[in-house]
């Protein structure tokens, strides 16, 4: 509340209103900003109050339109009856407006819950399709179409699913829908309706909690169904997919089964721009080959394609991944290794399971064995971070068994600081990875989805709008 001091929203949420929240009792440790303290200094309960309301008006008067105020109606634990913040009643008497009370049952969770990710899905997806929006009116390359189309499908799923919640006949919607989107969309973009599993899972499971409890035996119905599960009954996953699941296995849950979109921010689109670059310059030109004015010309013919530049933050994005690729040139001919491989894919078996994954670069050594690297376009990592982290480390072992080569020597490469920092990974370290990879795909398969709080991660996570872990 006390950061929200200034700013507006359509729709405001202030959750937990107990009066133990408005007002609580007075501590020593609470912080209420200066110029709300118009009240004496010395902290009474009374003045500790005055100043509590002052907060709740500060939060009640942040909402443009919409004000919803909630309390829960016992403590689960102890069946402790709460008491709802005497500024709610004081409230109600104070405006003639009608309050509007709804108590919201357990077993009606899943509804809020879907409710806020179809919302938090949509509002996604129209920011997505603002920053796509030079894709209609300059639709230069069929695939442009194929995203617009993509997009108008995702739009009407989640405008499914919004009314699918409420609605009590759920067939009559989906018939309806269906039936929009198949006269708007022509194959193949009308199988995107059908493959949609958002709409799934508030059909199918519409009785179950939101809430995690990281057990898989309490789970009333088998998630396997919207899981990536191979032929062989394992998991085929992407590199990234595992990482995420190491992040947090709510956060991967969240992209797989609820299918919340994530979408990149501007710096790590642009880091995907600046890889797509390379590999159609290392695609079309060999080393031999490969001049400064040759990269430069598919960078800003990408620029231009993509209409970046229209903001101040963009333009010094463009700046920096210019001089970027000027430094990088240059590393890149003088290089000891052979680059022979770019972007190439590998599939590495482990058990049962199938990792996917796309090594950017890989060269050829003195000694005839290689060198990986991997592109990163974002800030240079810690010592530790780089130690820690087990990309390179999946990639050694896949690339081992998948490409039946030896790799000696692992790097990630700083673009924008031109900064190659090897990443040393002895065969105890390697062996700890792979067990980590088994159990990250074991977990999985027993549905453990158990919410990983971490303040850094959590703050950048796409899902935190719906994530019941951090509401605590
Ligand atoms: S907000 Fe945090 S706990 Fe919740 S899904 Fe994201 S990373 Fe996991």
């Amino acid at each position: 509340v006390h950061k929200s001091k200034g700013l507006e929203f359509k729709i405001v949420f202030l959750i937990a209103a107990t009066d133990s929240a408005f007002p609580g009792r007075r501590r020593g440790e609470v912080k209420i900003p200066k110029e709300l303290l118009k009240e004496p200094k010395s902290f009474t309960q009374a003045t500790h109050e005055a100043e509590m309301r002052r907060l709740f008006y500060v939060a009640c008067t942040r909402a443009k339109e919409e004000l919803y105020i909630s309390y829960p109606l016992e403590v689960t634990a102890t069946g402790r009856p709460i008491k709802r913040s005497r500024f709610i009643d004081e409230l109600a008497d104070a405006i003639d407006l009608p309050l509007i009370r709804a108590e919201v049952s357990a077993s009606s969770q899943i509804n809020v819950g879907a409710l806020a990710a179809a919302r938090a899905a949509e509002a996604v997806f129209l920011k997505t399709a603002r920053g796509n929006d030079s894709y209609i009116n300059d639709i230069e390359d069929e695939s442009y179409a194929d995203i617009v189309a993509k997009e108008l499908a995702d739009y009407f799923n989640f405008k499914k699913s919004r009314a699918l919640i409420s609605a009590t006949d759920k067939a009559a919607v989906l018939k309806k829908f269906d039936d929009i989107i198949g006269r708007l969309i022509n194959s193949p973009y009308s199988q995107v309706v059908k493959a949609e599993q958002f709409t799934a899972v508030i059909l199918n499971k519409a009785s179950e909690s939101l809430a995690e409890s990281g057990e898989a035996a309490s789970k009333p119905v088998s998630y396997l169904d919207f899981l990536p599960v191979n032929e062989a009954g394992g998991m085929t996953l992407s590199v990234s997919d595992i990482i995420l699941y190491q992040k947090c296995p709510l956060a991967f849950k969240f992209k797989y089964i609820y299918q919340i979109p994530m979408v990149p921010s501007p710096e790590a689109d642009f880091g995907i721009f600046i890889h797509n670059v390379l590999q159609r310059f290392h695609s079309a030109y060999p080393r031999s080959e490969a001049t400064l004015e040759k990269l430069l010309s598919i960078y800003d013919k990408g620029v231009k394609v993509r209409r970046l530049g229209r903001t101040t933050a963009e333009k010094q994005l463009i700046d920096k991944g210019r001089h970027a690729l000027q430094l990088y040139l240059p590393d890149f001919l003088a290089a000891e290794g052979e680059p022979v491989f770019f972007e190439r894919e590998f599939n590495w078996r482990i058990k049962n399971h199938r990792i996917r994954g796309r090594v950017d670069r890989a060269d050829k050594l003195g000694d005839g064995t290689y060198e990986l690297i991997d592109y990163k376009s974002g800030k240079s990592w810690q010592p530790k971070q780089i130690r820690e982290d087990l990309q390179l480390s999946i990639y050694s072992l896949a690339v081992r068994q998948s490409w039946e080569i030896e790799p000696t020597l692992l790097s990630y490469y700083f673009l924008m600081e031109n900064k190659k920092m090897p990443a040393l990974r002895t065969p105890e370290e390697l062996e700890v990875a792979q067990a980590l990879v088994l159990s990250a795909c074991e977990d999985i398969l027993t549905e453990k989805f158990a919410p990983k709080v971490d303040f850094i991660n959590c703050q950048y996570c796409d899902c935190r709008v719906l994530c019941p872990a951090t509401e605590v």
